[in-house]
């Protein structure tokens, strides 16, 4: 199989853009630092990385004959809430699993942002008591068993998208999507900064980039804490993203790069270093980052720029996955 001939369902509006952040850049005086925008990828309701993973899940899930999408995160997930907007695009029902993963005292925490967005979607959201994991929940599996005790036909889509067999291929393209945007532009970006949690957006990246003529750097930064299950999840997608999509060779596990300097010691709660990332990307570039994700990963940038460990003349891609619909959760640190 390869890339060309796997049936998507389109959601993304077309290649995500691409931007150089030349403040930044400036102020860290190293390498030339550029952003590929996932939050600006979709239509659909804020967009995100999860919305690229859908094309080929919901795809799946269309000609499979199902007709309610069954997924799992915390309250303020992303990943849930373009489930929520996938499913409307596409007709089917969708029922979230919404886990309180972050003890995050703002008293709006469960009625804003990304949960706010999933009940006007027409989600059904259900919330239960449990703890953060990247694994597969009981929560989850009672709700997938509920849908069909109804007589509806259940797709289930784990956290992340990722533990699917389906889950890298989103940005195994993403890769093909930056050549194309790479020759049209006459540069190439030695070095990908991407953020990881439940791992098959990293996964995904390092198959395509097995498959690359000029492969890259690709560094993850962990907003899991939860390191270790994190690399073993991005391990296992990759291997077999790699060999869904023709790459004739094991993937060394040198490839697999998950920096866990920078997640703050807590999913789901940002720390000072993860604050003034935040700010800034904010008042550098105009650009905002979520304090959960993004503001972490960029945390690992602005640091890995500042050491030289991505040395000054690089060019670097901060892959910019989305997720700032969870800031409403966060005014009592941001702003
Ligand atoms: N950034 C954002 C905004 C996300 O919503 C997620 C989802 O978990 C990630 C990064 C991490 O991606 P992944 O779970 O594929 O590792």
């Amino acid at each position: 199989m390869s890339l060309d001939n796997l049936p998507r369902f389109p959601l993304l509006l077309g290649p995500s853009p691409l931007h150089p952040l030349d403040r930044l850049s400036q102020e860290l005086g190293g390498a030339r630092i550029w952003a590929k925008r996932e939050d600006l990828n979709s239509g659909l309701a804020f967009g995100g990385n999860k919305t690229r993973k859908l094309e080929y899940l919901v795809a799946d899930a269309l000609a499979t004959g199902a007709d309610t999408l069954v997924s799992i995160g915390g309250i303020q997930s992303n990943h849930t809430r373009q489930v929520a907007a996938a499913a409307a695009r596409a007709g089917l029902r969708a029922v979230l699993v919404q886990e309180s993963w972050v003890n995050w005292a703002d008293d709006n925490y469960d009625r804003v942002g990304n949960i706010q967005l999933s009940r006007m979607l027409g989600a059904e959201v259900r919330l239960v008591d449990a703890d953060f994991g990247i694994g597969v929940k009981e929560s989850w599996e009672k709700a997938i068993a509920e849908v069909r005790a109804t007589g509806a036909t259940p797709y289930p889509i784990p956290a992340g998208g990722s533990d699917h067999p389906l889950g890298g291929l989103g940005f195994a393209s993403w890769i093909r999507e930056l050549e194309a945007q790479e020759t049209e532009l006459g540069i190439f970006f030695d070095t990908v900064v991407v953020c990881s949690v439940t791992g098959s957006t990293q996964a995904g990246m390092i198959a395509g980039n097995a498959l690359s003529p000029r492969p890259r750097r690709i560094i993850g930064v962990d907003a899991s804490a939860k390191p270790t299950e994190t690399r073993r999840q991005i391990s296992r997608i990759a291997r077999a993203t790699a060999r869904l999509v023709g790459v004739e060779r094991e993937l060394e596990d040198a490839e697999i790069v998950l920096d866990d300097r920078y997640h703050g010691g807590v999913y789901g709660v940002p720390d000072d270093t993860t604050l003034a990332a935040i700010g800034t990307a904010a008042r550098l570039e105009g650009m905002i980052t979520d304090p959960v994700y993004e503001g972490k990963s960029m945390a690992g940038l602005i640091d890995l720029v500042r050491r030289r460990e991505i040395p000054e003349d690089s060019t670097v891609l901060f892959a910019h996955l989305g997720g700032q619909p969870a800031i409403n959760g966060y005014s009592s640190v941001l702003g």
